[in-house]
C-alpha cells in the first residue's frame, strides 16, 4: 500500500500535546493509507478526548475518514461546553487530583476519587463501570480504549483546573450538599446526632450541622469556612448562575 503525505494543522489549544515542530502552522505526516484519521491524530500525541470536529480541506469529516495523499486536516479543540450524553454528568478523579475532587464536591458535583494509586487498567475500568469522566493530567491515562469518556485537566493549579473543569462541563453545581471527604450526599442533623462525633469546643460554639449519609462525617460551621464560601461564590459567579439561598453552614 502506498504511503500518503498529509499535512496536519493542530489548534493552538492542542500545541502542548505535540512535538514543536508540529506546532503552528500545518506540518508533513506520512500515514500508511489505511489507518483512521483519529488513528493518525492520536499517534501524534494528542489523546481523542481533547478533540473536537475534524476538517480535511475545510470539510469535517467523521475520525473513521482515511486520509488520502495531500490531504490538509485541521484538528481543533473539543467545543465548550462539552455535552457527554448517555449518562448522568458525574466524574472521576485519578490520584492527583485531591484538591480538585474536595472542590468539586464543595460544590455538589458527583466526583469519585482513587486517593491511591489503583493503576492505570482499573481507573480506566471504573470510569466504563460507573460512566464517570474521568480526569487525568495523565495522557497515556486517556489513551485507554476502555475509558468511557474522558478529560485532560490542563493547569496544575487547583484554581484553575477548577475554573477548566467547570468552563468545559458546565455541571449542575448544588453546594453544601456532598461530603468532601467521600462524595456522599449530606443530610441535615442535629447536635444530638452528630455529638458523638464532635469535639467539646465544637459542641459549644456551632448548632447548625450535617451528616455525610455515606461515612456520618459530621459538618459545621469551621474556621475554614470563608475561604471554602469563597471558592463556592467565585465558582457560581464564573458560572453565571444567580445565587441560591442562603445554605447552613458546613465544615470543610
Ligand atoms: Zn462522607
Amino acid at each position: 500500500m502506498s504511503a500518503p503525505e498529509i499535512h496536519v494543522e493542530f489548534a493552538p489549544e492542542l500545541a502542548l500535546f505535540v512535538a514543536h515542530g508540529r506546532r503552528g502552522g500545518p506540518t508533513p505526516v506520512t500515514t500508511d493509507g489505511a489507518s483512521s484519521l483519529g488513528h493518525v491524530v492520536e499517534s501524534l500525541g494528542v489523546p481523542l478526548t481533547e478533540v473536537g470536529a475534524l476538517r480535511v480541506d475545510g470539510r469535517e469529516v467523521p475520525r473513521s475518514y482515511v486520509p488520502s495523499a495531500g490531504d490538509t486536516v485541521a484538528v481543533l479543540p473539543v467545543a465548550r461546553p462539552q455535552h457527554i450524553p448517555g449518562a448522568p454528568l458525574r466524574f472521576l478523579l485519578d490520584v492527583h487530583l485531591g484538591t480538585l475532587a474536595r472542590r468539586l464536591r464543595l460544590l455538589g458535583v458527583d466526583t469519585a476519587y482513587e486517593s491511591t494509586d489503583i493503576g492505570d487498567p482499573a481507573l480506566a475500568t471504573r470510569s466504563a463501570t460507573e460512566k464517570r469522566v474521568l480526569l487525568s493530567r495523565d495522557r497515556g491515562l486517556l489513551h485507554r480504549r476502555e475509558l468511557w469518556a474522558g478529560a485532560f485537566v490542563y493547569s496544575t493549579r487547583p484554581e484553575d483546573q477548577l475554573r477548566d473543569v467547570l468552563d468545559r462541563f458546565r455541571p449542575d453545581l448544588r453546594p453544601w450538599t456532598r461530603c468532601t471527604a467521600c462524595n456522599g450526599l449530606l443530610k441535615d442533623a442535629t447536635k444530638e446526632e452528630v455529638a458523638d462525633r464532635l469535639e467539646g469546643g465544637t459542641e459549644r460554639s456551632y448548632d447548625v450541622f450535617a451528616q455525610c449519609q455515606e461515612c456520618g462525617r459530621a459538618y459545621w460551621k469551621g474556621a475554614h469556612h470563608e475561604q471554602l464560601e469563597a471558592i463556592v461564590a467565585n465558582a457560581l459567579a464564573e458560572a453565571n448562575r444567580p445565587t441560591p439561598p442562603a445554605a447552613p453552614p458546613r465544615r470543610s
